[in-house]
């Protein structure tokens, strides 16, 4: 039996009801344990769109990390997300944040996600579930609070 592993996912709407997606994501998600509070995010990148509802979701697994990416890939896919321009409008996106302590480089997965660390709308929910990240040398050494984007606000439970 392979041992469970904890690992963060960062979950981002902003088409259509947007809060019922990431209500269904979490339903679906395997070994959820913490769900962050909901927030409302400028878009970061991209062409003009509109403003994002993220939350930050904790799990235990067994799945592989490849596994989970299959699962939060099936999960999107099911919510009607396509892909056209990038770092364009989305029904949902689940991005890997972080799998264990563990670093991952393959192709089509890189953990911990590699630009989580400049951006509001996964450190915010993240540090919300998970405020013993701050004193994780590993982790604070990754962010530059002057390098920061998005402004965030959060809006209460999801
Ligand atoms: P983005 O999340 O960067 O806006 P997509 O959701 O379309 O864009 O993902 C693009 C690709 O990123 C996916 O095909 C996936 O293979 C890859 N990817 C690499 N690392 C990760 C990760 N940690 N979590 C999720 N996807 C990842
Ligand atoms: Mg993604």
């Amino acid at each position: 039996m392979p041992n469970k592993v904890r690992a963060f996912l960062g979950l981002g709407s902003n088409i259509g009801d947007s809060r019922n997606w990431l209500r269904q994501a979490v339903e679906e998600l395997p070994g959820v344990i913490a769900v962050s509070p909901l927030y409302r995010t400028e878009p970061v990148g991209g062409p003009d769109q509109d403003d994002y509802l993220n939350i930050v979701v904790a799990i235990e697994t067994e799945l592989s990390s490849r596994d989970l990416l299959l699962q939060c890939q099936r999960i999107e896919l099911e919510a009607g997300r396509e892909r056209l321009v990038k770092n364009g409008p989305r029904t949902l996106d689940i991005d890997i944040l972080l799998y264990d302590n563990r670093q991952i480089s393959e192709p089509g997965l890189e953990v911990p996600h590699p630009r989580m660390f400049q951006r509001n709308f996964v450190i915010s929910p993240l540090l919300d579930i998970a405020p013993e990240l701050a004193f994780d040398e590993a982790f604070t050494s990754r962010i530059n609070p002057d390098e920061l984007i998005g402004d965030v606000e959060e809006i209460g439970e999801l």
